[in-house]
């Protein structure tokens, strides 16, 4: 079975680690160069970037990490994830760095303290119906898409909150929060075709 690890450092982890449990892969926390280099896809969880960002380089695994997600390893990242995925980033803390994957700008904390948190329906073509009930939580928000992107899903107002490009796709939302299965189900299938 191929083996999917939960990048480990801050966040929702344990989050992960259950909704990966309902596919047939086996899961493990990673935090080191050593344990990436045993795992066929990462999940990089929701949490505080900034936080994520410093003990990544702290643990050695940025510039790994940076270097596998170049070679095609298959990663899913959610809210604080997204953020570490994008290769351009506004409203990161001073000297904020991101591991890069996904060719576009997020917005750090892109709804305020007025909003900070809210929940709502979002249509996902690609996954079919029912839509997609989003949790966000100190939201980022994708503000500029690269030619190559794919735009997974957007809000009402057309502001975009899914993306995926080639082996990487980000949500501004935490599925993992709502029992939404379907962008792990999509993650999981870009898996198990690499590893075939
Ligand atoms: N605001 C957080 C950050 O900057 C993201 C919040 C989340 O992951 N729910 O990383």
């Amino acid at each position: 079975r191929p083996r999917i690890g939960v990048l480990a450092l801050q966040g929702d982890v344990r989050e992960h680690r259950t909704a990966l449990s309902h596919f047939d892969v086996d899961v493990a926390s990673v935090r080191t160069a050593e344990e990436l280099a045993h795992v066929d896809g990462l999940v990089l969880p929701g949490g505080e970037s900034s936080v994520i960002d410093k003990l990544s380089r702290l643990f050695g695994i940025a510039e790994p990490l940076s270097t596998a997600i170049g070679d095609g390893l298959p990663v899913f990242g959610t809210c604080a994830g997204l953020i570490m995925l994008a290769r351009r980033l506004t409203d990161g803390i001073a000297g904020q760095q991101t591991f890069g994957g996904l060719d576009v700008t997020v917005q750090r904390n892109a709804f305020g303290s007025q909003t900070d948190s809210f929940e709502t329906d979002v249509d996902v073509a690609l996954l079919g119906a029912p839509p997609v009930h989003a949790v966000f939580i100190r939201a980022p928000l994708v503000t500029d898409v690269g030619p190559a992107v794919r735009v997974l899903g957007r809000l009402g107002d057309g502001r975009v909150v899914a993306v995926e490009d080639g082996n990487v796709i980000g949500t501004s939302f935490h599925p993992e929060v709502s029992g939404e299965l379907r962008f792990h189900a999509r993650f999981v299938e870009r898996v198990h075709a690499r590893a075939a």
